[in-house]
């Protein structure tokens, strides 16, 4: 097997641009050099390497070796210079890459190469010696840090401490003897903290740096990311060597960032930061507040240092067309890295560059429309979960707003929620359900879990593209960075912004679309549906087969699943009517009584309220099916529970407190999931389920009579095991529906069906469907029932579960296909059987998780049903799940 691919200087190894095998980062160094861009030479080490090492127990095997030589030799004949030479040396960086970016979760080493003799080399050659001693105390601390994993603390204390003698505020005013004194201070450390010398054999450094890459894949924090973001560890890290290139040589050098369009709003401009005289990191790092890529740029923020445009205009010029053969090349936004050495431009990485929900949509709209993409691939490419953004609420801008500071827009969207200053308390707060801000200086990799449990983040420096704003935007957070003015004490534990002293615990608002930092919470609003959400939505219904329907039981509900697209209710549960304050008493009047006549009493008195609930719902929903489920939960979740309560409902139910505790103990349940529940309520009391027949008929005649426009009632019983109980059930919906009728002397058609939500009713489906017209699966009990475990209870092992791999993801977010889905696809198939036009739904959590309608698309469901922000998910989830 090869393990070592070269890139650069004309050669190519058969890498083919693989991403599994070289990693995102090796693979578009291999692809940008062979589309003839400037890219400095280099090697790639695979991604098969690592697994290797990892299964050898951390050791290489032999022939690597041979391969890594011959990759600095490649690099050695195409820049001229030779490894360790000590008159002409040359120097690499060693890169980690994985399949997918994972920001700021790997370590870099640069400037590796150095040591006490070729830094004179260096000097030489470039004739600027403090460069060349600005570069070895970069490469000794960055490798102390990464490879040693040395304490970095003390480099930079030793560093402050360098300038404060000095009076120096920047490190730009530090002189080439003030580096050399430096990186003696600096090797002295590393001898006191290593015990060792700084190695100074460039052979030694390199192998030291491919072995920390390759270690950091199992470093806490990339196990992290990888675990929030679902990427296999057995995946592993590719290694890149490459020749290094100077951004740091003086006025006409410099490093910088950049996106090929916004990667906030999508806009079709480019975007970016750079630094004059710097090297990578120094721009992510937030250590220098970067400059802007672009004039218009610049002057839109009214800021004062040139833009790259205007400092270096024709190396801005090649940048952009680089850009452009870039988007066209990969035919997507691009995030690049790039130097500029001594006017010479270099490219050092470019890849898809992660954007909020708001771009992704508008950046794949525009490329469609630029043709540069086809329609089905724009609706592929937005993230259905990322879509969540955009449908929830924005700051209300007519609200009033007592913003404390601003600071840069980082990451879009609106939030607020108590100060936090740490990422732990802010995990454990929100663990307890409270919304919290995560405020820290900078965030940090180690932040990651706190930052993911965080409604926003706002940190007091950094740019757009420090790690905050990064990760925040990846993770859909609003961020607010580098708000200046913001002070942290996290021994008083507070934060000081102007003079004003907020404490943590107290509430702020953050604005990531302004950046705007405001006291107190700050009223929302709706956000807009039009525009290239509609255009996206409207592509992907033209490939989606599966309909979309909403659970929902308020007309509210209702008429915003229409607006979201939804093309009926899935599930209106009627318990929900039942619990409005206002009927609360006569459900507990029905309850309470002691025998048929008197419940059929207190169901009078619901009926009409029913009837002006399905009324109000068939009118929204006009000529759209709505299934309705009858009542499921057990009657004593309508009764009081505490001590206090008891006296209230007794007076206005007009029974003894005695009474009404004897009737709660009688309904009391051991296991009240598998009690006395469903349709074995209307086996007990079929009165209810006529009553709730009748409410729904005589809705939907009248709003026939009304509106002209017949409404399409599915009436579902719930909790079936038995075809018997179907058969009874129907028969009871059935007579109901012929008395409404002959009464009013109309009609409407309706369907009845039942929900499976019992393996054994999944089991019988073929029985069943003969009598059942419908099915839908309810897969929030069928998952229940199937594994066997309480939805309720389960937080407290599952996330073991999730950890340990027995299940890939929570059975309740995301279906379990293997297990449940089985369940689901053999009842299908068994209700086709018998009756072929059988309808079939989907009506559990699961109907808005992506990758449960990947599921029912497959096993060729009719609909799935979401709760009604999650229409649009599903809309585009089915639509991708059809591509
Ligand atoms: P990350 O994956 O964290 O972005 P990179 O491997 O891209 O890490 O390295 C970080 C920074 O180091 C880059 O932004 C780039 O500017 C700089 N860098 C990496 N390799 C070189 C090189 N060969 N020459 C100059 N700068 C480099
Ligand atoms: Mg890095
Ligand atoms: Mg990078």
């Amino acid at each position: 097997t090869r393990y070592v691919y070269r890139f650069g200087g004309g050669v190519d190894d058969g890498g083919k641009g693989d991403k599994n095998l070289l990693g995102g980062k090796g693979a578009n160094l291999d692809g940008m050099a062979a589309i003839g861009l400037p890219v400095p030479p280099g090697f790639t080490i695979t991604t098969e390497m690592c697994t290797r090492y990892y299964n050898d127990g951390g050791v290489y095997p032999e022939s690597v070796k041979a391969e890594v030589a011959q990759g600095i030799a490649h690099i050695e004949q195409v820049t001229g210079k030779t490894f360790g030479n000590i008159a002409d040396p040359l120097l690499v960086s060693v890169r980690s890459g994985a399949r997918i970016s994972m920001p700021g979760m790997m370590d870099t080493v640069l400037n590796l190469g150095l040591n006490d003799q070729t830094v004179e080399g260096l000097a030489q050659t470039s004739g600027d010696e403090r460069f060349a001693w600005d570069s070895y105390r970069r490469f000794i601390q960055m490798y102390s840090d990464v490879v040693l994993e040395l304490d970095h603390g003390a480099f930079e204390e030793a560093l402050d401490i360098a300038k404060e003698d000095r009076g120096y505020d920047l490190d730009t005013e530090m002189t080439a003897a003030d580096w050399k004194v430096l990186v003696a201070e600096y090797k002295a450390i590393v001898e006191k903290l290593w015990n060792k010398p700084f190695p100074q054999d460039v052979h030694d450094q390199l192998w030291g740096a491919i072995g920390a890459v390759f270690g950091s894949w199992q470093s806490d924090r990339a196990k992290v990311y990888r675990r929030l973001n679902s990427i296999p560890g057995e995946w592993g890290t590719a290694v890149n060597v490459q020749a290094m290139v100077f951004g740091n040589m003086g006025e006409t050098s410099a490093t910088g960032v950049a996106f090929t369009r916004d990667p906030a709003t999508g806009e079709n401009a480019y975007y970016g930061e750079y630094l004059i005289n710097a090297q990578g990191e120094d721009v992510v790092a937030g250590i220098r507040t970067p400059q802007y890529l672009t004039k218009a740029a610049r002057e839109r923020a009214g800021a004062k240092p040139l833009s790259m445009e205007e400092a270096m205009p024709e190396t801005y010029a090649e940048l952009a067309s680089v850009f452009e053969i870039l988007e066209k090349h990969y035919r997507d936004m691009q995030d690049i890295e790039f130097t500029v050495q001594q006017g010479k431009l270099w490219m050092l990485q470019t890849r898809s560059g992660k954007r909020t929900a708001k771009a992704a949509l508008k950046i794949a709209v525009d490329m469609a429309r630029e043709g540069l993409i086809s329609e089905e691939e724009a609706v592929a490419r937005v993230d259905p979960a990322a879509l969540d953004q955009l449908l929830h609420p924005t700051l209300d801008p007519k609200a009033p707003r007592d913003v404390l500071t601003k600071g840069l827009p980082a990451s879009p969207g609106a939030a607020s929620g108590a100060i936090v200053l740490d990422a732990d308390t802010a995990e454990k707060l929100a663990e307890q359900g409270k919304a919290v801000i995560l405020v820290r200086v900078e965030t940090s990799p180690e932040d990651i879990h706190g930052m993911h449990a965080a409604r926003g983040i706002l940190t007091a420096r950094g740019g757009m593209t420090s790690h905050a704003a990064v990760v925040a935007r990846g993770m859909g957070r609003p961020c607010v960075s580098g708000a200046g003015s913001l002070q942290i004490d996290n021994v008083a534990r507070t934060m000081r912004i102007d003079g004003r002293v907020l404490k943590e615990g107290d509430t702020v608002t953050i604005d990531g679309a302004t950046g705007e930092v405001m006291a107190g919470e700050v009223a929302t609003v709706q956000p807009e549906l039009a525009g290239d959400f509609g255009t996206l939505m409207e592509w992907a219904d033209k490939v989606r087969r599966l309909k979309v329907r909403a659970n929902a039981e308020t007309p509210l509900d209702c008429r915003t699943a229409r607006e979201f697209g939804a093309e009926g209710v899935g599930l209106c549960r009627t318990e929900h009517m039942f619990f409005d304050a206002a009927r609360i008493t006569a459900v507990r009047e029905m309850i309470l009584a002691e025998g048929e006549a008197e419940r059929r009493t207190a169901l009078a008195k619901l009926l009409p309220e029913q009837r002006d609930d399905f009324a109000e719902i068939f009118t929204v929903m006009a000529g759209l099916p709505v299934t309705i489920r009858l009542l499921d939960p057990p009657l004593h979740e309508f009764l009081p529970h505490g001590e206090g309560e008891f006296e209230e409902v007794a007076r206005a139910a007009n029974v003894s407190v005695d009474t009404l505790k004897r009737r709660a103990s009688e309904l009391h349940e051991v296991n009240p999931m598998l009690g006395h529940r469903g349709c074995r309520l209307g086996v007990t009391y079929p009165e209810i389920y006529e009553m709730q027949a009748r409410a729904i008929f005589e809705a939907a005649l009248l709003v026939k009579e009304n509106t002209g426009e017949a409404p399409i009632p599915e009436v579902m019983i719930p909790l079936v095991a038995t075809a018997k109980e179907l058969d009874l059930m129907k028969a009871i919906v059935d007579r109901v529906a012929a008395e409404v009728f002959s009464e009013r002397g109309a009609t409407v058609d309706y369907l009845v069906g039942t929900m499976i939500e019992l393996p054994r009713a999944a089991l019988k489906a073929g029985e069943i469907a003969q009598t059942g017209e419908f099915f839908s699966f309810g897969t929030n009990d069928l998952t229940q029932t199937t594994i066997g475990i309480s939805r309720d209870d389960a937080g407290k092992f599952l996330t073991h579960y999730v950890d340990k791999g027995i299940f890939a993801r929570d059975p309740f977010v995301s279906l379990d296909v293997d297990g449940v889905g089985e369940l689901i696809e053999l009842a299908a198939e068994r209700g086709r059987k018998t009756r072929a036009d059988i309808k079939l739904g989907i009506c559990g959590e699961h109907g808005g998780d992506p990758a449960s309608i990947a599921f029912c698309e497959k096993i060729g469901l009719d609909y799935v049903s979401a709760s009604p922000y999650r229409v649009p998910i599903a809309r585009l989830a089915a639509a991708q799940a059809a591509l």
